[in-house]
């Protein structure tokens, strides 16, 4: 049976990006489900109602680093000083429930020929995959085909040859990609703060039936999350990197 699911990445409290990719999404097909790579909330005006709009949506989730931290599970000493001020923000926020939710969270899953962690297979919440070669270093902590990782909000690729024992980085395309044999990870991109020079949000839908992936970017409101952010007092470059994309 024909199996799509939706990708999705450090949406960071990011309201009008996540319900623009939902929207999309919708106008794609029926999908079986969502997986959210971690960093729901952090950053972004409204942690809250990312986390409750996911919640109505069919899905699954593991914690990035700025969950964590609103979450006081880790200390913001290693963040930036903007991202530490908008991680106070945001803790200060977090309902009850939201904080349950976010406390529930495994720090990686296996779905399928999937394994999820938000960093890396080896240090789920804090490492960035950036390099083909922390990448290599990273597929013998994993037993699936594929790994989906988030955290650099840059979409990326990298794949393994099992022969060499090397690995290398390939660009992901906009638009349709279908992955060549051997083992991959796989990085979807940011839906709330995109930093590859690409304002525009950016996720993937795998579909089991074909063994593709679709990688989407979507436009959306900037202006009203950056008001939004202003209104609470967040910090002015993390309201200024949206327009740029990084
Ligand atoms: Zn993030």
């Amino acid at each position: 049976m024909k199996t799509r699911y939706a990708i999705l990445s450090d949406i960071h409290s990011n309201l009008p990006a996540l319900q623009a990719v939902l929207r999309h999404l919708e106008s794609t097909g029926p999908v079986d489900g969502i997986w959210c790579l971690g960093d729901m909330v952090g950053y972004g005006p409204y942690p809250n109602q990312c986390i409750e709009l996911l919640r109505q949506q069919k899905h699954l989730a593991i914690p990035g680093n700025h969950d964590w931290a609103a979450i006081g599970r880790l200390d913001t000493t290693d963040f930036n000083p903007d991202a530490a001020t908008a991680n106070r923000w945001t803790a200060r926020q977090l309902t009850g429930g939201s904080r349950q939710y976010l406390e529930g969270l495994s720090e990686t899953l296996m779905v399928d020929d999937f394994t999820l962690a938000h960093g890396s297979p080896r240090y789920p919440i804090w490492e960035y995959i950036t390099s083909a070669s922390i990448a290599g270093a990273c597929f013998s902590y994993f037993q699936a085909r594929f790994c989906l990782v988030g955290h650099t909000h840059e979409p990326a690729l990298f794949v393994y040859d099992e022969g060499k024992g090397t690995c290398r980085q390939q660009e992901l395309p906009e638009g349709l990609w279908k992955p060549d044999k051997g083992r991959w990870v796989i990085n979807p991109g940011s839906v709330g703060q995109p930093r590859d020079g690409d304002p525009r949000a950016s996720y993937l839908v795998y579909d089991d039936g074909e063994g593709v992936f679709y990688h989407h970017r979507v436009p959306y409101d900037i202006t009203a999350t950056q008001e939004k952010m202003m209104e609470e007092g967040l910090p002015s470059w993390l309201v200024e990197r949206l327009t740029y994309g990084y």
